[in-house]
């Protein structure tokens, strides 16, 4: 498992991403105007100002938790970011290399569990479906019964989609035309939504009625951003703008018209890129009972445990009901 991991994980890359990812963040204009305190745009209430990162302001909801960089581009010059990244396209490279890990780690196991969540579903739709690796899965698991479609802004990998037969619409979310689906799903996207609650009004509007919304986010109340702090990887801001928690999902998903929601502590990386990171920076101070945890397996696997039954690993997945 550990090898498997890393083989997905690998630190190196992640670097070259990020350098060039760097040099692309023009497309998000100008770090934002700091002020004490700014509307929640999912709930209404209060957020008060909390860190910068890279320039940026960043402002957490009193009542929702809601952690948010508020910034002043047009919401079409984050889609031209995604749809012609040249980081992105590099990352779908990467993620094409290592397909056959991230499949059995990740995409396999989803696929099932959305096949079973709503063993009745005819039409599935995924937003921001990559290079295809889970329409790969639900393809098999659904054996071509399931009519499977997927959104895909970024060029490149809507492309390698295509190339695999599925059936892509190459633009972004809004542009999509589309209804009554019985399942939508997307992994790893809503932190780089301005405007959540907008996104999830729009994906309500996309299922037919008994549909189900399945999704899995970062927690920044989890585990490795509690730790990690500002470092944690998690505020790439702003190639990413939105934070969540337990609660402010469950709040986004009512404002949104949904019911029923169910959350679940999914991840089990957390200790594995805390001591990393202490490993590989050896000027932060360990923590010395948490590194003596890492560094007994057995402890480690029920101390991950411990963290999803109490929704404190850095991911999170979500089932909700229209
Ligand atoms: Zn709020």
């Amino acid at each position: 498992m550990g090898n498997m991991m890393s083989s997905i994980r690998n630190s190196g890359q992640i670097k070259e991403i990020k350098e060039i990812l760097n040099a692309e963040l023009g497309y998000f204009g100008s770090p934002n105007t700091k002020h004490d305190s700014v509307e929640c745009s999912i709930c209404e209430s209060i957020a008060n100002f909390l860190f910068t990162k890279n320039g940026f302001a960043l402002y957490r909801c009193s009542d929702c938790e809601f952690l948010f960089a508020p910034i002043n581009t047009p919401n079409n010059s984050i889609s031209d970011f995604f749809e012609n990244s040249k980081a992105i396209d590099l990352y779908t490279s990467k993620v094409i290399e290592n397909e056959a890990a991230r499949k059995s780690a990740i995409f396999r196991p989803l696929a099932k569990r959305i096949i079973a969540t709503h063993p009745e579903a005819k039409k599935i739709l995924e937003i921001g479906c990559g290079a295809g690796l889970l329409l790969d899965e639900l393809r098999l698991a659904g054996l071509g019964t399931i009519d499977i479609q997927g959104v895909e802004v970024n060029r490149f990998a809507a492309e390698r989609s295509i190339e695999k037969g599925h059936n892509i619409f190459p633009g972004a979310i809004d542009d999509f035309k589309g209804e009554n689906f019985d399942v939508v799903v997307f992994w790893a996207f809503l932190d780089h939504i301005p405007d959540p609650l907008a996104l999830f009004r729009r994906i309500n509007g996309l299922l037919g009625n008994g549909g189900l919304l399945i999704f899995g986010n970062a927690n920044y109340a989890g585990f490795e951003a509690s730790i990690m702090g500002t470092e944690s990887h998690i505020y790439s801001v702003p190639e990413r703008l939105s934070f969540f928690t337990p609660r402010t999902l469950e709040i986004l998903c009512h404002e949104a018209g949904f019911n029923n929601t169910s959350i679940e502590g999914s991840g089990n990386l957390d200790l594995e890129i805390v001591k990393d990171w202490w490993e590989n920076n050896p000027e932060i101070p360990k923590n010395d009972f948490l590194y003596s945890v890492m560094n007994n397996h057995e402890i480690a696997q029920n101390f991950t445990l411990f963290l999803q039954k109490t929704l404190l690993t850095s991911h999170l997945t979500v089932n909700t009901w229209k």
